[in-house]
Formats: structure tokens, sequence, C-alpha cells
């Protein structure tokens, strides 16, 4: 059993607000090495459930926040942005499972730590073939291309509750903090958190996980912006289509392909 692990930052246990994922500010070095130890948590207990082997792919803003050096050394990891599928970037490498850990829950949601969809600032709403969606259901969908499950989600009780409305009730979640607003959270202290990702990594694992999220072909992704400057400029892409003073959608051959037009568009913007 190959395992693939996804980790954002906002979700990660401890974490409350915007500093302390922005690696301009003091609070990053110390919520970075938290980061790294909660995917340590995680790869344990895949390790426990006898996984072969476990790709790590860090997946927040520049995408260079794990600590290599204090990652468990029967893991490895992709660092570095850009790259071929953003934060499912490895999924198509032969995995058998993947896990989202340090997620937050999409754009609009109320009590949920730093809710966004990609970017804060420019997106306001996107939909996948008419269904709104986060980077859960996104990144869900980018591996359902692939055949693989999405076994587990970690985060705020916010987006365990979205990935469970999303994936069914077979999905594993961790709750590793509830968020009271968007910049502040009750949470446990990592040690304590970590344990209780340990084990529902390992419990992902052994139960048998949510089917593969697929989308049907073609797919189309609309987004729209937080203002129309922002879709003006998305809309001038090749393909796009304008369908309103923020919105603007990109239809593709699969959700590969509408993918990339959606990181095109948000490029632009
Ligand atoms: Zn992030």
């Amino acid at each position: 059993m190959k395992v693939f692990i996804s980790v954002d930052m906002e979700g990660i246990s401890g974490v409350s607000c915007w500093d302390d994922v922005d690696p301009g500010k003091p609070s990053y070095a110390r919520f970075r090495r938290v980061m790294t130890a909660e995917v340590n948590a995680a790869v344990d207990g895949a390790l426990q459930a006898q996984a072969a082997a476990v790709l790590v792919n860090d997946s927040h803003g520049g995408m260079r926040n794990v600590l290599i050096e204090e990652l468990n050394y029967r893991a490895e990891l992709i660092s570095g942005w850009p790259k071929p599928l953003g934060m499912m970037t490895g999924v198509d490498s032969g995995v058998d499972v993947a896990f989202l850990i340090g997620c937050h829950a999409r754009a609009g949601t109320p009590h949920a730590i730093m809710d966004h969809t990609w970017s804060g600032s420019r997106v306001y709403r996107l939909t996948v073939n008419g269904q709104e969606l986060g980077e859960v259901g996104l990144n869900a969908a980018l591996a359902g291309h692939f055949g693989v499950p999405v076994a587990l989600v970690a985060g705020d009780r916010a987006v365990t509750e979205e990935a469970r409305a999303l994936l069914g009730p077979n999905l594993v979640t961790c709750a590793v903090k509830e968020a009271l607003s968007r910049e502040s959270v009750r949470c446990l202290p990592p040690e304590r958190a970590h344990g209780m990702l340990r084990a529902a990594a390992l419990r992902a694992l052994r139960e048998s996980p949510p089917a593969p999220l697929v989308i049907e072909s073609p797919v189309t992704i609309s987004v729209d912006f937080v203002n129309s400057l922002q879709a003006e400029a998305a809309g001038s892409l090749p393909g796009a289509r304008r369908t309103g003073g923020r919105t603007v959608e990109w239809t593709g051959e699969d959700v590969i392909a509408a993918f990339h037009g959606m990181v095109a568009m948000l490029a632009l913007s």
C-alpha cells in the first residue's frame, strides 16, 4: 500500500491566523515545525498500518514549508512551486490512497479557520460542473481522476464536515481544532492532536475508503472572482468564457485539463 499525503497549513493544530502561515512573519517558524510534526503523525499512522511507502506533498503557499530534516526518514517529500498537479502533485505516481491534512474549509464557510478557496483575495466562489467545491473537493477530484480515493481529511472541524458531506460516511476525519471565527480557534496541544491524527491515519487504512471522486467529462470550472477587474483579466485566457461581471468559466476534456485552465485563469487574475 502506497500512501500520498497532501499537507496544507491553515488547518494545522494551533494555527490561528494568516501570520502563522506567512513566511514573512515571526510565528511562521514555530508553526512550520508543528506542521512537520503533524505530517509525521500521519506518516506514523500509515506505517503502523503497514504502508510500504509514504509520499508527502507540501501544499501551502510557496509549498516549501515542511522541514525535511525533521521528517520521518521513511517518507519522501515533494517541495516547491509550480508543479504539475499543485496540491495533488504525486497522486498520479502509483499511490493507492490519499490523505489530505492541515485542511481548511471553502470560501464563505462560517466558523471556519481562514476559509478560502485557492486564493482568499481572488476567489469568491468556485464550482465544478455546477457544484460548489473548496480545495478539499477539488483535490479529491484530481485524485479521483487517477482512481485514488481520499481516505482521511484532517483540519478544523468545519473542513471535516465539508469533506464528509462530499465524500460520504466512509471518510475518516480528524478535527484537530474548532474555529470560533475566521481567525480564532479552540485547539488541542500538538501532542494530543497528533495522537488523534496517528490513530485516524491507522483507521483510514484499515477500513474501506470512500469511492474515488470522479467528475463527469467534460468538466467546467467556473470562478466567481472577488472583483470584476480580476474577471476581466482571467477572461483573456484563450477558451475562457465570461458569464458574468465577476464570473469566468473554462471547460476542459477532463478534470485535469479544467484544473490547468483554472490555474491559468487565477494566475492572470
Ligand atoms: Zn494553505
